[in-house]
């Protein structure tokens, strides 16, 4: 047994885990860049009142929180999630509107670790902030139901619903609030601690105890306002327009104080109950101003990378593919042959890696074999005093001999032109 492993709710992404990672970020990279919004790299702590702002009814703020105090007497806390960063580096920099971003990153939240619920997660998101367009709701939602499309996921739900402006959600939330009182002896005792924190944490609850009181409760629809639900209609007219399946669901309050409107969750079919939420998000207009900037609008949403890639797991779909090098260079003599072999390769664009430690030459074979390249390119003494080198196709087992010279004019007859490394000038 090592001395160390990872801590509860960590895990280290191995390879080839590891760059379905990074292809999962790079496709939603695509997806968001060609719609205009630009990357944002938030920094992974900050001072804990802009987290606060998440809302102090939330279990982000009350219990989940990694917070201490630094070295210079500051309250830190790092990032349970990036939108309030966001909001806060708006504020501070007051770029033009609508400023719209992306990132994808860590976040810390100290949970209890179970399948799909860690204390480190990756998220990958969009924030736009300085607009109110519903079309822009629109837009941000079906950024992510194209992005879980892409990746060939089938399974996953798009629900809808608008929690009406601050002032009709504090009267809804009090009509809410007097129903379930007076149905107090009926619930479980966990929604009856949830009601005098946060009421509408209450429809979250899935208990069958609680599902009769939950289906009498006041409806959020009753509440809005004319501006509110028409914003709402128009949300899922721009959807309707995009060809983006939805359910709307007035059940649907999501874990964040701060949003406001238009609110939204995309739940995967084939995960675990109380982890199938791939993604949610909403708009959160409030949000800047409590941070100190203007008034500004603001939408967007974060997806749970782990979750997300469980949910491919289970549906079988974007596997984690091993890197597919294209050479494998084997070198028994004194390996330098290999040094400049594989340097030349690298060079013309071709991925390439050798053997170290003068290997003999079956060990080195097996190590290309088990690289995956598509050949190996072997110096022995024979090809040394030659200047030449045999190529061997790993999957035929077929092989030639090529001048070293010709090495790269060869390799790129057989497997197509690729681009060239740009070396300084
Ligand atoms: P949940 O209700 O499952 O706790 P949440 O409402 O707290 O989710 P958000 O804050 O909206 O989640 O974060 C957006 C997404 O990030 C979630 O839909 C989920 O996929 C992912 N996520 C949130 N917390 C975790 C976690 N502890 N581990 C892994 N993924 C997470
Ligand atoms: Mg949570």
């Amino acid at each position: 047994m090592p001395s160390f492993q990872t801590s509860p709710g960590t895990r280290d992404i191995l390879p080839p885990q590891a760059g379905r990672w990074r292809a999962l970020s790079d496709i939603f990279a695509d997806i968001v860049q060609s719609a205009g919004y630009e990357c944002i790299i938030p920094p992974m702590f900050e001072d804990l009142g802009v987290f606060l702002r998440i809302g102090d009814a939330t279990d982000i703020v009350t219990k989940e929180m990694y917070d201490f105090v630094d070295k210079g007497d500051r309250h830190i806390a790092l990032r349970p999630e990036q939108t309030a960063g966001v909001c806060r580096a708006f504020a501070q920099h007051r770029p033009v509107t609508p400023w719209k971003v992306w990132y994808s990153g860590p976040n810390f939240r100290y949970e209890k670790p179970q399948a799909g619920r860690y204390r480190q997660f990756d998220q990958v998101g969009v924030e736009v902030l300085g607009s109110d367009d519903a079309l822009l709701d629109a837009e941000v939602i079906s950024l992510a139901w194209q992005f879980f499309a892409r990746l060939g996921l089938v399974g996953v739900e798009l629900v809808v619903n608008s929690l009406g402006e601050a002032d009709e959600r504090a009267a809804y939330i009090e009509a809410l609030r007097a129903h379930l009182e007076s149905h107090r002896g009926e619930l479980s005792e966990e929604s009856v601690a949830t009601l005098s924190r946060n009421p509408l944490r209450v429809l979250d609850s899935k208990r069958r105890q609680d599902a009769s009181v939950i289906a009498s409760a006041p409806r959020i629809s009753a509440h809005l306002s004319v501006a509110s639900s028409s914003h709402f209609a128009a949300v899922l007219a721009g959807l309707d327009a995009l060809g983006v399946p939805y359910r709307v669901d007035e059940m649907l309050v999501r874990g964040l104080d701060y949003y406001r409107r238009t609110t939204f969750e995309f739940v995967s079919l084939s995960l675990d109950g109380s982890q199938n939420a791939v993604g949610g998000g909403g708009r959160y207009d409030g949000l800047v101003e409590d941070l100190g900037g203007p008034a500004t609008g603001g939408v967007g949403f974060a997806i749970g990378v782990d979750r997300t890639l469980l949910a491919c797991d289970a549906e079988g779909v974007f596997d984690a593919g091993s890197l597919a090098l294209d050479a494998f260079v084997v070198d028994v003599t004194d390996g330098l042959a290999a040094t400049r072999l594989a340097e030349a390769l690298r060079a013309a664009g071709y991925s390439t890696d050798r053997a170290f430690d003068g290997r003999s030459m079956k060990s080195q074979m097996k190590a290309a074999d088990r690289s995956g390249a598509a050949m190996a390119v072997i110096v022995g003494p024979d090809e040394a005093a030659s200047s030449t080198c045999t190529v061997r196709n790993l999957a035929t087992s077929e092989q030639v001999s090529v001048p070293q010279s010709g090495l790269v004019a060869h390799v790129a007859a057989a497997l197509g032109p690729r681009t060239p490394r740009r070396n300084p000038q």
